[in-house]
């Protein structure tokens, strides 16, 4: 495995090797052979009109493949992949699988703290990223990561009017490169399944975000182990309207479609109006999203006056759905409704539809696999007594055993038999099922965004006027959580919201990541052992938004 990352050890890939989990494919293969399985139907469909067929994914995954490795680029180098929802994602993925290279997952909205980070901790070479998007200018960008780590040696564009000199990713997949190079080059690259096949990003509970190593035979198993509960069908078509390179769309949504020779409708835009005619155009049959969202879908006119009635499932995840909505919701769409638990690391929970009601209405299901093992732990790291609350902790055939170039943070996030601690807080309900209580992890879910209250209190810091600072999720209608700053200024110091804002924003990171809302304080309340209470500060906060 790439150095840096933290092997399974023998006696468990033994295991998940005779159980039939892993099956020594890579991603790349997955793609050939549902090429070959469903060629001519359709694979693949962005909103600006772009289809792919399974035949256009496989010939032009190659295609790029042969690019890359034109360029120079080797197994296992690092490439940050930066694009919106387009359909380009999807080719130039199953590539970097067959290249052997390995992407780096991020988000269009992540800036110079991100990218730059991403960039220097892999050592990455290549930058994949659009020309603009949203209003924003990414050349700068890209300029700005190279020149904070050099290795990053190619920028491939996306879009009209890349930069002069650049490379062009819709250039490289219009260029036949196969007609002069040969396919059997990929041969001689194929990495090996148990190898790191993408890095995906972890919300984070300290100062950075993680990288977490994903291999080909571990990210294939999860997709496998989702078609088990999941009713996917060679008609099913899944609408991707969050961020592609999340882990649960490529997960539950690309990578199983494929499996089944369905079809991935991407939406690049989140405005409601548009995805809702995407729906209407393209008889999306399944629906994931965030509770959020979902309920903003039901208040929003447009949802009369389209017609969604194409949707069949509707899959919540990335924050609790309270209970006594999921029947309303089943209701309004006309579709059946499974909540999901999930995370970037590896494990999932699912609820399947034969499921009791009570046990679909309370819990967010059983995990996923035979070989996911599960235990709820106090604080010491024993077992809670039946139905009591502990945390979650797990390993198996598709959890990471250490983020990537992380040592120090290793040591506390698994323990010493390689469970990872995974700071959600459970319970188990009706028919075993587990219920989210909470969490243990200093993060805040903003709309299924996962935000390191760690990571946002150390650039608070850095302000001139900040003593300091706690950063919480306060309760909100719409997302679940937003971000709430409450800060000690330096004596005679003064900081408005808009200054705080303005600071964070010179710091270039992403958005998402501001705080919506600043509270001065004197002093903070604190724990009997002279922490800061981050659970008096968010009833402090509920408090002052009931008002
Ligand atoms: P991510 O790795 O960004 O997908 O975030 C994973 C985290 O999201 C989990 O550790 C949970 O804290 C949270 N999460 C995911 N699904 C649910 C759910 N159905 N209910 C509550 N929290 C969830």
């Amino acid at each position: 495995m790439l150095e840096g990352c933290t092997p399974w050890p023998g006696e468990f890939v033994k295991r998940y090797v005779e159980a039939g989990y892993w099956e020594g494919r890579t991603l790349g293969e997955m793609l050939d052979e549902a090429a070959e399985k469903f060629g001519p139907r359709e694979a693949v469909v962005g909103d600006d009109g772009t289809r792919y067929t399974y035949d256009d994914l496989k010939r032009l995954s190659d295609r790029l493949a042969l690019h890359l490795l034109e360029l120079g680029l080797r197994p296992k180098d690092r490439v940050l992949v930066q694009l919106l929802n387009v359909a380009e994602f999807v080719p130039l993925y199953f590539a970097m699988a067959k290249a052997g290279t390995i992407p780096v997952m991020a988000l269009p909205q992540h800036r110079l703290h991100e990218m730059g980070f991403f960039a220097e901790l892999t050592e990455a070479r290549a930058y994949v990223l659009p020309v603009r998007a949203r209003g924003f200018e990414y050349g700068q960008l890209a300029r700005e990561v190279q020149q904070k780590a050099p290795s990053v040696q190619h920028v491939i564009y996306y879009g009209d009017d890349a930069p002069p000199g650049s490379l062009s990713l819709k250039n490289l997949l219009a260029d036949p490169i196969e007609e002069r190079v040969s396919l059997s080059k990929l041969a001689e690259v194929r990495p090996d399944p148990m190898e790191v096949a993408l890095f995906q990003l972890s919300g984070g509970t300290t100062g950075v975000p993680k990288l977490i190593p994903r291999t080909h035979n571990d990210y294939i198993y999860n997709s496998r182990a989702i078609l088990d509960v999941l009713p996917y069908s060679e008609d099913s078509a899944y609408l991707c309207m969050i961020p592609i390179a999340h882990n649960y769309p490529v997960t539950a949504g690309l990578q199983t479609m494929l499996m089944k020779g369905g079809k991935v409708v991407l939406s690049q835009s989140p405005d409601l109006d548009h995805v809702m005619k995407l729906i209407e155009k393209e008889r999306v049959t399944v629906f994931p999203a965030v509770p959020s969202l979902l309920i903003r879908f039901l208040n929003d006119p447009g949802f009369r006056q389209h017609d969604l009635s194409s949707i069949k499932l509707i899959i919540s995840g990335a924050q609790k759905l309270q209970p006594e909505l999921k029947p309303k919701l089943e209701e309004a769409f006309k579709a059946r409704l499974i909540e999901a638990f999930g995370m970037a690391e590896g494990f999932n929970c699912f609820n399947r539809l034969t499921n009791p009601l009570e046990m679909r209405l309370e819990t967010v299901g059983l995990p996923l696999s035979p070989g996911d093992e599960v235990r709820l732990v106090d604080e010491q790291g024993r077992d809670v007594p039946a139905g009591e609350i502990g945390e979650l902790i797990t390993r198996g055939p598709y959890t990471l055993r250490g983020y990537y170039k992380a040592p120090e943070h290793n040591k506390t996030a698994f323990n010493d038999e390689g469970f990872y601690l995974t700071g959600d807080l459970m319970r188990r309900g009706p028919g075993g099922g587990l219920i989210v209580e909470g969490r243990r992890k200093d993060m805040i879910n903003r709309g299924g965004e996962h935000i390191s209250a760690e990571e946002i209190e150390n650039l608070v810091l850095t302000h001139p006027a900040v003593h300091n600072v706690a950063v919480i999720g306060m309760p909100d209608p719409d997302l679940g959580e937003r971000i709430c700053a409450y800060v000690i200024l330096r004596p005679g110091q003064s900081l408005t919201f808009q200054e705080l804002s303005s600071f964070l924003l010179s710091k270039q990171i992403a958005k998402f990541k501001l705080p919506e809302r600043l509270e001065l304080a004197s002093e903070f309340p604190l724990t009997n052992i002279g922490k800061v209470s981050k659970k008096d500060l968010r009833e402090d906060i509920a408090r002052r938004l009931k008002g």
